[in-house]
C-alpha cells in the first residue's frame, strides 16, 4: 500500500512517501516543501507539487497532528467530527494546530476517496496516571480551561520505545525505558512496559528540559517579575521564553549545539549553557529512573542525541547504572505514522 505521509508546520511541509506491507515498510521518496507563502502560495499548491513529484498513486495519507487534546488515545480515520476535535485544540497549540488542519482539508480535496488518519504528537501521553498529569494549581482550572500536561514528541518517543525493545530482544511491555528526544526541541519521556507514565513537555512544548530556545522548567514568579521590571506585556514575555531562552539565552550565541561546541573552549558561557544543559537532562533521567524503581536502557534520539556520542557520555556519567543500557536510536516519525496509516487503512477496508 502506497502511503503519503504529511507532516505540516506554518511555512513548510515534510513528506515521505512508503510502500507498506503487513510487518514491512518502504521509504519510496521523501522531501520537503518549505517556505511556503513564499516560494509556494499556500499549503494546497505545496500538496500539488508534492503530488507531482512523487507521481504514485496513492492510497493512504498520514498526518502529523501536534495536539489532540484530551480526547485522542491512538491514531484515528480523520473524518468531520476529527477535524472538529482538532479545531477545538486550536486553542491549545495556537502555532502548531492550524497548518495540520489546513494541510487535512486540502489534501482530503485532492485525495478524496482514500483514508486519512491522524496521527497525534499527544496521544502517546493520554493514558498517563493523574498524578503525573494534574498540576497542583486549583484543580478548577483543569475542570474549567483544562490545564493539565498534555507531553509532545509522542510519535518519536514512541517509535524510539519500541525500536530500542527490538534491539534488546526484549518484550516492550516488561522495559523500563527512558528516552531523550533532544532537538532544537527537547522532551523526555519515561516508559513503563510501553506505557509512558510521565514526560518533561507540559500543558505546552515550553516545560521541562533546557532546549534551543526555550526555558524548559523555571520558577514561575520569575515570570511576572521580569514581567514588571522590564515593563513588558504577556505576548513579549512568552517570546522571550520560547524564542530568546534556553541554549540562546544563556549562551548569547546560538541556538545550534554545534556552535556551541565549537565555541565552549573559548566562550564561558556557551560552556555554562551546555552544562545546564546536561545537568537538566542529568535531573531528569534520575527522576524518573527513581518513579519506575529503576531503569533498562537510556535511549537518545533527535539531531542532538544522534550525533554527539560526548555529550551522550556525559549525560549518562553517574546516573546510568551499569544495568541500564545507552542507546542511541534514529527517531522516525514519518515510519511510525506510516504504521499507524497502514493499520487503519487496512482495518478500514475488512
Ligand atoms: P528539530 O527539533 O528542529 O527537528 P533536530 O532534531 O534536527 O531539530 O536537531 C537540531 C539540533 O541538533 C541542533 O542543535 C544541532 O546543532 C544538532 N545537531 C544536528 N546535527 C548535529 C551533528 N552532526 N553534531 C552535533 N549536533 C548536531
Amino acid at each position: 500500500m502506497k502511503i503519503l505521509v504529511l507532516n505540516s508546520g506554518s511555512s513548510s511541509i515534510k513528506y515521505k512517501l512508503f510502500d507498506a506491507q503487513k510487518r514491512s515498510e518502504r521509504l519510496l521518496d521523501k522531501g520537503i516543501v518549505d517556505r511556503i507563502g513564499e516560494k509556494t502560495p499556500g499549503h494546497k499548491e505545496a500538496i500539488d507539487f508534492i503530488l507531482s513529484k512523487i507521481g504514485a498513486k496513492i492510497e493512504a495519507v498520514g498526518h502529523r497532528v501536534v495536539h489532540g487534546g484530551d480526547k485522542f488515545s491512538e491514531s484515528v480515520l480523520i473524518d468531520k467530527n476529527v477535524i472538529k476535535a482538532i479545531e477545538d485544540f486550536t486553542e491549545l497549540a495556537p502555532l502548531h494546530n492550524p497548518p495540520g488542519l489546513l494541510t487535512i482539508s486540502e489534501s482530503r480535496k485532492i485525495l478524496s476517496g482514500i483514508p486519512h488518519v491522524a496521527v497525534f504528537d499527544t496521544a502517546f501521553y493520554y493514558d498517563m496516571p493523574e498524578h503525573a498529569y494534574i498540576y497542583a494549581i486549583p484543580y478548577k482550572f483543569y475542570e474549567k480551561y483544562k490545564i493539565r500536561k498534555y507531553g509532545f514528541h509522542g510519535t518519536s518517543h514512541r517509535y524510539v520505545s519500541e525500536r530500542a525493545a527490538c534491539l534488546l530482544k526484549r518484550p516492550l511491555n516488561r522495559l523500563r525505558l527512558i528516552t531523550c528526544h533532544l532537538g532544537n526541541g527537547c522532551s523526555i519521556t519515561a516508559v513503563k512496559n510501553g506505557k509512558a507514565i510521565d514526560t518533561s513537555m507540559g500543558f505546552t512544548p515550553l516545560e521541562g528540559l533546557v532546549m534551543g530556545t526555550r526555558s524548559g522548567d523555571l520558577d514561575p514568579a520569575i515570570i511576572p517579575y521580569v514581567m514588571e521590571k522590564e515593563n513588558i506585556g504577556v505576548n513579549a514575555v512568552m517570546e522571550i521564553l520560547n524564542k530568546k531562552s534556553g541554549l540562546l539565552g544563556v549562551s548569547g550565541l546560538s541556538n545550534d549545539m554545534r556552535e556551541l561546541m565549537k565555541a565552549k573552549a573559548e566562550n564561558k558561557r556557551a560552556g555554562l549553557a551546555l552544562d545546564i544543559f546536561i545537568y537538566r537532562i542529568k535531573k531528569y533521567i534520575g527522576s524518573y529512573a527513581g518513579v519506575m524503581s529503576g531503569c533498562d536502557a537510556v535511549i537518545f534520539t533527535g539531531g542532538i542525541g544522534e550525533n554527539n556520542p560526548g555529550l551522550v557520555e556525559k549525560i549518562c556519567k553517574g546516573v546510568v547504572s551499569k544495568d541500564t543500557k545507552a542507546l542511541v536510536i534514529s527517531t522516525d516519525e514519518e515510519l511510525m505514522i506510516a504504521r499507524d496509516t497502514y493499520k487503519i487503512a487496512e482495518i478500514r477496508k475488512t
